[in-house]
């Protein structure tokens, strides 16, 4: 929405009503200048000392320096000496629920990649919020993942034939998805028709890959890989056993991915980073899930201070005691799971030395990942790595945007979408500083992070 609609308009009439709204007087102005910060501007240039950004419309009007700036008419002046600009963020792998909504913006992530829902729930959330009806994110959304028969959760859509496969790839198309999400259950054969079917419209292919390896998957022309699933599977001589566990189910299956990377050979790592790089098939790791789920046994996890953001229903909700039972889950998992976590970073970094391309996502709202926050967590982890701030942020700008084939967004620059986050700290110094939010611009409005957070 634009700043002119501001107080008359039914998106700012919730924003006013959550208090979040910042600085908005109707017919005096229809643009804002923010003057002073460093801006990082998501092209992996350097960073611009003392900037002058114009915002107009929902747009980046004008972007350059103080030095010279003339402030345009009917354009309110903010000055933002002494803090950081950056894009908004993009979390590349979420599952939308509307309790996370004020939590993304809060945080600063103003576009997000849903991976899987109640089809006809999550793209009628996803429309209300697109259109300004509801505050939140733009929401790109799969809709329902597709998976093999029978599906492993009730909610997905099944096949079990290549023909299947693309009535599937149909039925969500006709129901206006944003891209296609295949799931563990998904073997090579129906994964070769859901790629063909979908790029007759024009749609990527993500995958959290069980019954079919990365190295199938890259052959076969999926756009990305979730988790760094397949990639074990890839590796090893024989991947039968996982794969049977895959088929079993998803507590199974990732229970045998994850205990497989620990003894994987680091040639075979390599050989198959290097191939899905030239394949360019963008990496989704989803570290902070993998990280979050090594240490559900550790009690200072359970208790995290940050977990307040999350509602006391959706916490029992998510019943996270009920669900390690379920999974059956033990401290020898725990530990494997803790030891695969030094070989996926190790696989990460080749593949980015091999040119592939890493996009930041957390899995929210799946147990433990709080949406919004995940995303900072991801970056750090992303750090903790071996890459840098700068690289960090890329993956959580620039290749969630190139992933969800979006031009406008990941950068600001003339003419793109008035997404960004204002920090108190240079995140370049230290990731840990994008947490420091001062304010968030969702769709050129800019609002106060902490008055949002207030909201809950
Ligand atoms: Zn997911």
């Amino acid at each position: 929405m634009s700043l002119s609609r501001c107080p008359a308009s039914a998106t700012a009439s919730l924003l006013l009503a959550i208090g979040l709204l910042a600085g908005c007087r109707r017919g005096t102005t229809d643009g804002v200048a923010l003057v002073g910060a460093t801006l990082i501007d998501g092209s992996g240039g350097p960073a611009l000392p003392d900037a002058a950004i114009v915002v107009r419309a929902g747009r980046i009007e004008s972007v350059g320096t103080r030095a010279g700036f003339q402030l345009p008419p009917r354009t309110a002046e903010v000055e933002l000496r002494g803090r950081w600009i950056i894009p908004g963020l993009i979390d590349a792998h979420a599952h939308v629920e509307p309790w996370a909504l004020p939590r993304y913006l809060a945080w600063g992530v103003t576009s997000v990649r849903d991976l899987h829902g109640s089809l006809d729930t999550i793209l009628r959330l996803r429309d209300r919020v697109n259109r300004g009806a509801l505050p939140g994110p733009r929401i790109y959304s799969a809709g329902a993942m597709i998976d093999g028969l029978p599906t492993t959760y009730p909610d997905a859509i099944g096949a079990s034939s290549a023909r299947e496969a693309r009535k599937a790839v149909d039925r969500l198309v006709n129901s206006g998805v944003d891209l296609v999400k295949v799931y563990t259950r998904i073997d090579p054969t129906l994964l070769r028709a859901v790629i063909d079917e979908a790029n007759t419209f024009n749609l990527r292919v993500a995958g959290h890959l069980g019954m079919t390896s990365a190295a199938v998957a890259g052959a076969a022309g999926i756009s990305s890989i979730e988790h760094l699933s397949g990639v074990p599977e890839s590796c090893v001589p024989d991947a039968s056993s996982i794969m049977a566990a895959h088929y079993r189910g998803f507590f199974p299956g990732w229970t045998a991915f994850e205990r497989s990377w620990a003894g994987l050979d680091s040639a075979a790592l390599d050989r198959v980073a290097t191939d899905l790089a030239r394949e360019h098939v963008t990496m989704v790791p989803t570290l902070v899930l993998h990280d979050t789920f090594s240490r559900l046994d550790d009690p200072a996890m359970l208790q995290d201070t940050m977990l307040r953001a999350v509602p006391a229903l959706q916490q029992q909700r998510w019943n996270v005691p009920d669900m390690v039972r379920r999974a059956g889950w033990t401290a020898a998992e725990f530990a494997a799971f803790r030891a695969a976590r030094p070989q996926q970073d190790l696989f990460l970094r080749r593949f980015a030395a091999a040119g592939g391309t890493i996009a930041a996502g957390t899995d929210a709202s799946n147990q433990m990942l709080i949406p919004g926050y995940s995303e900072h967590r991801e970056m750090a982890l992303l750090v903790h790595a071996g890459f840098s701030p700068r690289d960090a942020l890329a993956a959580a700008t620039r290749s969630g945007a190139l992933l969800l084939g979006v031009d406008s967004l990941g950068i600001i620059a003339p003419h793109k979408a008035a997404d960004l986050v204002v920090l108190t700290r240079d995140p370049l110094a230290d990731i840990g500083n994008t947490l420091a939010i001062d304010r968030v611009m969702s769709r050129g409005v800019l609002f106060s992070a902490d008055s949002i957070r207030r909201s809950w």
